[in-house]
């Protein structure tokens, strides 16, 4: 008898449940009616398939999206589970086979729309079966006080009487205490059954930028993202449709989608994004829905969205493979005042609900505290960490400061030299030495200040100038961005006293450079190492081969399944079926191929296969991981040696130490550690003294101490030598 964990291996390729997933598997073997409350991409489709595959009878899933629907069988059909779907996309030949298949008994898992599930010739079929379990995807559709209310889903109840001793799940992402109680009174469950998982999306990096120019900005982010996937939020068509044709003028791969164009468009449009031959998809809300698609690496709204829980959907939609993806929206208050507008048009009580929700939206963009935090509130979850990791409010420390002191000064006194008349352009040009008709008029080549500046570029300066702002040195008169030099910017300019901030790095982008760092930043504490190049190889051939089998690409393998394998290596059957997301059928059918680019590429790189513990080993493992790590580090083992066993990052085996010192573990000489340190050793000394006063179980007050100028990363380490020399 298979249990789930074998099933999730064998079938699925998967290592461990998710959390939450194995509870609600239990629950529903035990065949109590279950309710599932899991944000976008949490996982939910496995709590429902597993047990589908465990119980002898037929599972029936209702959903209520003809294209999910597809997607999800063909999927399974991947996996090799026998599962098939039936609705008014199939021509009448294709309805009858597939009844007949399911009449038949060959099939585990049947798809059906509401609708069709409530037609005659379907019931009489399902009465003469034995039908094990009944799962309502989108459940909240069965709600009025839902957002998406659908009248054949109350209908549902019916049905699920009919066949009492079916088991019943109800799943969605999105449900408020009301529609929650609305869906278990409806299909009758009782309060003991319900799980919900964390809302909280560990992989999405959550940025809100200041809208300037948004297609410029929109560009420069794309520059990041060559040849990923993403989506672009718009609040209009006509706003869809010229972004769109302004990113295809600049050679990315984009299509649009709203509900102005053709359904043969639409469709045709989304097809290609989901089968990566087209990169981009610019939409308004309309697209999303039915999608699936696990590798969108990027979501972009360029407008205000009305609301936080769409716009968390939205965001939902980016990373559901659990690779770190980046969700960006840019915000400006022109946008807020359009939507105002449309909402006031509106008649209350509809019109002062809105408004709450735009108000909400609004303090979201405008707040500076991890953006979790108030994302998480909403769907009513406490969201804990003093720092996310993984947010623009949490991660701009990040980026090092360093002395611009000269810079300010040089900035500060042609300010004053060209007579405080002038906005932070022309200020930049003089600096440069440039030669235009206004430095002439004004006989600006003849300041003591023309060409001072050469050592930077234009956006390192532009850039230098926001900051000066920032910092009160220089005040922006609003109408005309004339600068003038502030009280505090000329006792600077006398004393000479040292300024603290960012220059970019050379770039000619800045807002390119400055998202790097952050992505930098992101990426060293989330992401796996693996080899690019090979990576590329295997994503070509997924695509050729899904390309014959008329799929998606991502049915053959997610993109973590390629990662794991351009991290590992796996040369031989044993270790391929190690790898995450390939199971028995999958390896048959497209483990060779793989293996033979994985092997020819690590015999013309001189590149071994990496060690992967094995599920079970890993599992035990993971646990206590911290004292192998911790031992193996008293034993002498470097750093550097830990990350490379294990595959991970320095931050990990940090953490990895600070828990075995935690647990009362004595840690051998700090040295190593305080060689990851960038600090000098009287900053270090700083931090410690800090630690002695302030303590060093939360580090928030000592990083506040030094007015943000140290980093989170620098205060973990030096928290380890410390409490490593304290022991
Ligand atoms: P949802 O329906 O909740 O939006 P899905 O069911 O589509 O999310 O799951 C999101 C992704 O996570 C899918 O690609 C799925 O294959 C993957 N996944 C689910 N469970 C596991 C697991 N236990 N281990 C690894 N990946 C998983
Ligand atoms: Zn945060």
């Amino acid at each position: 008898m298979p249990t789930p964990e074998t099933i999730l291996k064998s079938t699925f390729g998967y290592d461990t449940f998710k959390p939450l997933q194995r509870e609600i598997i239990t629950n529903v073997q035990a065949r109590r009616d279950t309710l599932v409350i899991m944000a976008t991409g949490g996982s939910k489709s496995l709590t429902y398939q597993v047990p589908a595959l465990m119980f002898s009878g037929l599972t029936v899933v209702v959903s209520p999206l003809i294209a999910l629907m597809k997607d999800q069988v063909e999927q399974l059909r991947a996996l090799g589970v026998p599962a098939l779907f039936i609705n008014s996309s199939l021509s009448p030949e294709e309805y009858q086979g597939n009844m007949d298949a399911v009449r038949r008994g060959e099939i585990k898992l049947l798809y059906v729309a509401p609708e069709t599930l409530l037609t005659p010739r379907i019931f009489s079929l399902l009465s003469s079966l034995k039908l094990d379990l009944l799962a309502i995807d989108e459940a909240h559709c069965i709600s009025e006080w839902g957002h998406d209310f659908r009248p054949e889903y109350r209908q549902l109840a019916e049905v699920r009487k009919k066949f009492p001793s079916a088991v019943c799940m109800a799943l969605t992402a999105t449900a408020t205490p009301r529609v929650r109680a609305d869906i278990m009174s409806t299909l009758g469950f009782s309060q003991a059954n319900e799980f919900q998982s964390s809302f909280n999306r560990e992989n999405l990096f959550i940025e809100v930028r200041p809208k300037r120019e948004g297609v410029a900005q929109t560009l420069r982010f794309l520059e990041n993202f060559k040849d990923q996937s993403g989506i672009i939020y718009c609040f209009s068509r006509r706003q869809v449709d010229e972004l769109s044709d302004a990113i295809a003028r600049h050679g990315f791969s984009v299509r649009p989608y709203h509900a102005g164009l053709e359904d043969s468009e639409r469709r045709r449009n989304q097809e290609a994004f989901i089968r990566d031959d087209v990169q981009i998809i610019v939409a308004t809300i309309a697209f999303g829905m039915g999608i699936n698609k696990p590798n969108v690496r990027f979501v972009i709204h360029f407008d205000l969205p009305k609301n936080i829980e769409s716009y968390y959907q939205e965001i939902g939609r980016a990373g559901r493979d659990g690779l770190p993806s980046h969700c960006l929206l840019l915000y400006t208050y022109a946008d807020v005042n359009k939507i105002r507008y449309f909402i006031d048009q509106k008649d209350d009580p509809e019109r002062s609900t809105s408004m709450q929700h735009l108000d909400a939206m609004t303090r979201y963009a405008e707040g500076s505290i991890c953006r979790r935090k108030p994302l998480l509130a909403y769907f009513g979850e406490t969201f804990v960490n003093e720092n996310c990791g993984a947010c623009d409010n949490c991660g701009t420390e990040q980026t090092a400061q360093v002395d611009i002191t000269i810079p300010a000064q040089k900035f500060l006194s042609c300010v004053k030299r060209s007579g405080e008349r002038f906005g932070a352009a022309h200020v930049v040009d003089i600096l440069l030495g440039s030669k235009n008709e206004k430095i002439e008029k004004y006989n600006h080549h003849e300041l003591s200040t023309y060409g001072i500046g050469k050592e930077l570029t234009k956006s390192q300066w532009m850039h230098i100038s926001r900051q000066l702002v920032e910092r009160g040195l220089l005040e922006q008169e609003p109408a005309y961005r004339v600068l003038s030099v502030t009280a505090k910017g000329l006792e600077m300019l006398k004393s000479r006293e040292q300024v603290k901030g960012v220059v970019l790095s050379g770039s000619k982008d800045q807002i390119n450079e400055a998202q790097k760092k952050e992505r930098g930043a992101r990426v060293k504490s989330s992401e796996f190492e693996y080899d690019r190049s090979l990576f590329s190889q295997l994503r070509n051939k997924r695509k050729e081969l899904a390309d014959e089998a008329g799929l998606p690409p991502y049915v053959i393998f997610s993109d973590k399944t390629l990662v794991e394998m351009a991290g590992y290596f796996p040369q031989s059957q044993e270790s391929l079926l190690n790898i995450s997301g390939v199971g028995k059928v999958k390896f048959e059918r497209y483990g060779a191929a793989f293996l033979a680019i994985i092997k020819e590429y690590c015999r013309s790189n001189k590149i071994d296969e990496k060690y992967k513990a094995p599920a079970r080993e890993a599992d035990k493992d993971a646990g206590r991981r911290y004292i192998t790590v911790g031992e193996a580090y008293n034993a002498g083992e470097s750093i550097q040696s830990l990350m490379k066993r294990y595959a991970v990052t320095a931050d990990t085996i940090l953490n990895h130490l600070a828990r075995f010192i935690l647990a009362g573990n004595p840690l051998r000489s700090a040295e190593d550690l305080i060689a990851l340190s960038n600090l000098s050793p009287d900053q270090q000394m700083a931090v410690f003294k800090a630690f002695d006063t302030m303590g060093s179980d939360a580090l928030k007050p000592v990083y506040e101490k030094f007015n943000n100028t140290i980093s989170y990363d620098e205060l973990r380490i030096l928290r380890l030598c410390y409490l490593c020399e304290e022991r």
